[in-house]
């Protein structure tokens, strides 16, 4: 999409959209392993048995992710390309209908009639396809879909944030992990929370108690039900 002009200030909303993925990504990894560690080890299972299951959750996460991330984002992309494809395709077989179309865009959104004219015969001069995907199909540089980058961003994320959880079962004793575990991830999704909503522009005090207390939930659910299954099997 490189022919889709650039501006300077882009950038930031870029990074901004980046980053808020690689902590979902973390935010996903670490509650759901931590979740999986606790319920398995409030099974009073053995350290090899949390070892495995956290290893397979890990795994499994991460794939599912980037397989997720990459098919959404794909199809995406596919339907960005048909757009574009769609509308070169009209801006070559009818060129006057698709000025008068453009600028009537600008009339409604309150520009003068004669001035919208000018603005969309001017802007088709320089990239009538960059203005017709800009201004009638809202496709900019930012959303141009990139499917792999995004399946591999989400897999490393939500490593990483599967790795704190996991690196306890190795250093702590089965009979600690159920606390220690739910009480480090808790404090790790707030902080995730802190970082994700500062990263949006949001309230981070709220972005922070919402993600905590459905990460406390979420855990507190697992860790019954494991004790549950634990004590029937
Ligand atoms: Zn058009």
């Amino acid at each position: 999409m490189s022919r889709l002009r650039q501006l300077p200030e882009r950038h930031f909303v870029n990074r901004i959209g980046w980053l808020r993925a690689a902590v979902l990504g973390a935010n996903d990894g670490n509650l759901s392993t931590a979740s999986l560690i606790v319920g398995v080890a409030a099974a009073s299972a053995t350290q090899n048995t949390v070892l495995i299951a956290g290893v397979a959750g890990l795994v499994a996460g991460a794939m599912s992710m980037a397989a997720g991330e990459y098919v959404s984002v794909s199809s995406q992309s596919d339907s960005e390309q048909a757009d574009l494809a769609r509308e070169r395709k009209e801006l070559s077989e009818s060129p006057g209908f698709e000025l008068d179309e453009l600028a009537e865009i600008y009339v409604k959104r309150g520009v003068d009639r004669d001035l919208a004219r000018q603005v969309a015969r001017q802007l088709m001069a320089k990239d009538a396809l960059g203005a017709h995907a800009h201004d009638e199909l809202g496709i900019s540089e930012i959303t141009t879909a990139r499917p792999v980058q995004a399946a591999l961003t989400s897999a490393a994320s939500f490593s990483v944030g599967a790795a704190m959880p996991l690196l306890m079962v190795f250093v702590l004793p089965v009979g600690a992990l159920v606390g220690i575990v739910s009480a480090a991830s808790l404090a790790f999704l707030a902080f995730l929370g802190a970082i994700g909503a500062r990263a949006g522009g949001a309230n981070v005090l709220r972005g922070t108690a919402r993600v905590t207390f459905w990460g406390a939930l979420a855990m507190a659910i697992t860790a019954v039900i494991g004790k549950l299954v634990g004590t029937v099997v």
